[in-house]
């Protein structure tokens, strides 16, 4: 499976905001991009160049940006996310909301909407490593698009596990309104496909339609 390895807050300086790929640091003055940040020395986009380029804003970068950092987001590969998109564009419906709707339930996510990952690639390590089950039986695949009416559920000795009971009490996310919790948080039922209102990401999804419909 590939994924990005590299130091991951250079990406939120590229995409010039929060992409909350860390966890509890993202919460944190340690996060070079937070306003009051005590490392705002570095709020300028990585590379040699980052802190003298002055990039002329076309049409075509704001499109790239938006969809670079849906991507990044969700922790997609380019041609995962294309692949994605193509279905989206052949669903009856709007693209854009089509999109987003398969990026939200994909397995990974909704274990990380769950609360048990401090952060997507927490919550995806969980469902590689065999501790998320779907109706009971074991799924692996962070792609899995998760169908309503399916519930997802935590191993029980997974429960115990120091980490997750951290994120489920320390970093206390909202778990989104599609989502039916159970059993003190380890279990999740999946109502209803997310509306575009219910999805909180700060993504312009026209903008990534207008850009791989060029
Ligand atoms: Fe992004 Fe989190 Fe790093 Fe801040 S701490 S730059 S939000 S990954």
């Amino acid at each position: 499976m590939a994924r990005y390895t590299g130091p991951v807050c250079r990406l939120c300086r590229r995409e010039r905001t929060k992409l909350y790929l860390k966890g509890e640091r993202c919460f944190s003055l340690k996060c070079p991009v937070a306003e009051n940040s005590d490392r705002q020395a570095r709020a300028y986009p990585p590379g040699m160049h980052g802190r003298d380029r002055q990039r002329q804003g076309s049409e075509y970068l704001t499109q790239l940006r938006e969809k670079q950092k849906a991507r990044r987001t969700y922790g997609l590969l380019e041609k995962q996310f294309r692949n994605l998109y193509e279905e989206a564009n052949r669903r009856p419906g709007i693209t854009g909301t089509n999109l987003l709707q398969f990026l939200e339930l994909r397995l990974d996510n909704v274990a990380y909407r769950a609360g048990w990952g401090a952060s997507r690639a927490q919550a995806r390590q969980l469902v590689r490593h065999g501790h998320v089950a779907i109706n009971g039986k074991r799924v692996t695949i962070p792609s899995y698009r998760v169908r309503p009416g399916e519930v997802v559920s935590l191993k029980p000795v997974t429960r115990e596990n120091f980490n997750v009971k951290r994120n489920l009490d320390v970093l206390d996310r909202t778990v989104p309104g599609w989502l039916e919790v159970a059993e003190g948080g380890f279990n999740v039922t999946v109502r209803i496909v997310p509306q575009r209102e219910q999805i909180d990401e700060p993504i312009r999804e026209q903008l990534i339609v207008e850009l791989y419909s060029k």
